[in-house]
């Protein structure tokens, strides 16, 4: 088994979503949203861990739970929010981490794997 395949996949929190009918879910259950971070209900919107994005690669919605995903997602929603016009391209699922054990160890993946893109590019 794989270092990548044993880091325990992150699910969405969405139980205030569960809570409110009407509130579209996406990829991997995560809230679904276009582009300026806008929930299937006018003037809801969500951003983050919880949020969906667009894949530039594959040019399907995915779930990516990283920081530096939420953090762009928290940027656009915010400015739109407050008046904005503001569009969050996407993602290409790039994470870079290090692994401490045995030996400190830089660890860096982007893009798709190759089955990924048999599956997913026509
Ligand atoms: C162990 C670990 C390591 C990670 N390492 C990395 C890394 O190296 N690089 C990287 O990019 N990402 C990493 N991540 C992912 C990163 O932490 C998240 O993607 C990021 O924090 C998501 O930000 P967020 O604002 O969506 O959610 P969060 O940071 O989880 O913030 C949500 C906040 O909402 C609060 N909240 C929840 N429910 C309610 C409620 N009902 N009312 C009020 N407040 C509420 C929570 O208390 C929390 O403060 C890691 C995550 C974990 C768990």
């Amino acid at each position: 088994m794989s270092a990548a395949s044993k880091v325990r996949r992150e699910q969405p929190e969405r139980e205030i979503v569960d809570a409110n009918a009407g509130i579209k879910l996406g990829a991997g259950d995560a809230i679904q949203v276009n582009k300026r971070m806008e929930t299937s209900v006018p003037e809801i919107w969500a951003a983050g861990d919880c949020a969906e994005s667009f894949h530039l690669i594959t040019q399907k919605q995915v779930h990516i739970a990283l920081d530096t995903v939420a953090s762009k997602h928290g940027r656009v929603a915010g400015s739109n929010i407050s008046g904005g016009n503001e569009a969050f391209p996407g993602v290409l699922g790039t994470a870079i981490t290090t692994l401490s054990l045995p030996m400190h160890h830089p660890f860096q993946l982007s893009g798709i794997r190759y089955k990924s893109a048999l599956m997913n590019i026509t």
